[in-house]
């Protein structure tokens, strides 16, 4: 099944089942906590909060979202891309955990004729929160889950909960068996790779108050309405009903990862190191698209710097495979062919989206040819005076002086064995910033000898200041 049917059928069945259709906010969260949507509640969050009363009381949606945090597992595990999407559905006071695990089950097992997904039933397995003795009975009487098939879970995998005072809940989530290929049998409680999550039902019904930490803080009491919020990856169900190992292999990744393998002279499947570099490039470019598509250009700060991160990262692998000439624009152009399809968008912005990947690139590929050889040569010397950490003002002299950013340096440091100073590092950052704030400063306060400008004024007349609309810069 294709991933725009997985879509399509998502949203028909909660649209049949009186959801309204909500479409997928932009990447750029209009949040001013989040520098991206990372979960198909974000746009609802007002509406868990209580701070405005939507129109309606439940909710579809198949939500963009990236997730830098999964930046490091994306290749080496079969299920984390930085971006996916999340199918959700969502109950403002209306269903709770009835409603919610019943319509899960049924999109989940039914089959594929009546326009479900056909998934088998004795593949499933549940977790409930450890003290969530409602939830699991349901499952147990209500959907008839074997037992065995049941686990329980603490806080740390099976419970949310978002500000302070603010909502939590237990979660419920739904794991399919991918046979002993994944390795040991146990559940999910222990094999995560084997068992993949595919859903999360998030049943929100107490208010919670501060205590000391993410996972330790009392509840305050009942939510006066309780909300569902639910998450399924698309392309992890895409993995299983695709028949594929991973996320990359998909309909909408496999094109980009074939171009990659294409450009670089490589079969996917001959080794496992090139075969991580080429899933790095498939997932990176396609996220690098997406956010491109959503108005992020490349930048230094926040989500202007998760993109140039996540574009230079995929151009980088590209090399590390053996690329010498640009990539960009043919990666970015086969991207498109494979997202256009669910995001019409792509083929409108195609232009602009080229444009921005391919001047990245180029601005990246000069970096590169000047830091390179500086930084090999600081590795040679740390290896040859016998030690194993790079020092922070080389990190520092190549950030400043070459635009290497410390992400590249560690990352080009440990593929040769060392770590970097990485407290140095930041305590030079941190001594230029403050040296150039106290320049302004001084700048703001001088009190300068303005009497020349004086004279320039008497003689030639006063002129416009244009600075606020010809001008632009970024605040300091
Ligand atoms: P995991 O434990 O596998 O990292 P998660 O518990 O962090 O997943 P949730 O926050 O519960 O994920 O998100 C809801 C669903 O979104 C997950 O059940 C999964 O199907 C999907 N999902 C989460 N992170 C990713 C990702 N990085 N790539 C693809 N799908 C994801
Ligand atoms: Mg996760
Ligand atoms: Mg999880
Ligand atoms: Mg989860």
């Amino acid at each position: 099944m294709e991933s725009a049917e997985i879509r399509r059928r998502w949203l028909r069945f909660f649209e049949e089942r009186g959801h309204t259709v909500v479409p997928s906010a932009s990447l750029v969260a209009d949040d001013p906590t989040l520098l991206l949507v990372n979960a198909g509640m974000v746009p609802f969050k007002p509406y868990f909060l209580g701070e405005v009363k939507p129109s309606f009381s439940t909710a579809t949606s198949v939500q963009k979202c990236v997730r830098t945090p999964d930046i490091e597992e994306v290749g080496k595990t079969t299920r984390h891309g930085t971006f996916f999407q999340m199918c959700g559905n969502f109950s403002f006071g209306d269903y709770f955990k009835e409603g919610a695990i019943s319509h899960a089950w049924e999109l989940l097992t039914s089959s594929v004729e009546s326009g479900g997904y056909g998934l088998d039933p004795e593949k499933l397995w549940i977790t409930v929160y450890q003290d969530d003795d409602e939830a699991e009975k349901i499952w147990l009487e209500k959907i008839g889950v074997p037992s065995e098939r049941i686990q329980r879970l603490g806080k740390a995998d099976n419970f949310w909960s978002m500000g302070v005072p603010g909502p939590c809940g237990p979660c419920s989530e739904i794991n399919y068996d991918r046979g002993p290929a994944y390795g040991e049998e146990g559940g999910p409680a222990v094999n995560g790779e084997r068992y993949m999550e595919i859903w999360n039902l998030v049943f929100m019904q107490y208010e919670r108050g501060a205590g000391t930490g993410k996972d330790d803080f009392p509840i305050l009491g009942d939510l006066p309405a309780k909300n569902i919020d639910t998450g399924l990856g698309l392309e992890r169900l895409a993995t299983i009903l695709q028949g594929v190992d991973n996320l990359f292999e998909i309909d909408t990744t496999r094109m980009i990862l074939g171009r990659a393998a294409e450009l670089t002279g490589h079969r996917y499947g001959a080794g496992e190191k090139t075969d991580v570099s080429l899933r790095v490039v498939a997932d990176h470019i396609r996220t690098s698209v997406m956010l491109v598509a959503d108005g992020v250009t490349p930048g230094n700060e926040g989500r202007g710097y998760v993109l140039r991160r996540i574009l230079r990262r995929a151009i980088r692998n590209m090399r590390l495979l053996g690329a010498t000439d640009p990539v960009a624009r043919s990666l970015t152009e086969v991207t498109i062919e494979a997202m256009g399809p669910q995001y019409p968008e792509l083929f409108e912005e195609r232009k602009r989206i080229e444009t921005v990947i391919v001047a990245e690139e180029a601005t990246f590929l000069q970096t590169l040819r000047s830091g390179t050889a500086i930084l090999d040569t600081a590795i040679g010397e740390t290896k040859s005076a016998g030690s194993a950490v790079l020092a922070g003002d080389k990190a520092f002299q190549l950030h400043d002086t070459y635009g290497f950013p410390i992400d590249l340096t560690l990352e080009i440091a440990a593929e040769q064995g060392l770590s970097v100073d990485e407290d140095g590092f930041r305590r030079l950052m941190k001594q230029q910033r403050d040296a150039a704030k106290a320049d302004a400063r001084a700048k703001k306060l001088g009190h300068a000898d303005v009497s020349a400008y004086r004279e320039v004024a008497d003689v030639s007349g006063a002129t416009v200041f244009t600075g606020y609309t010809d001008t632009f810069g970024e605040a300091t």
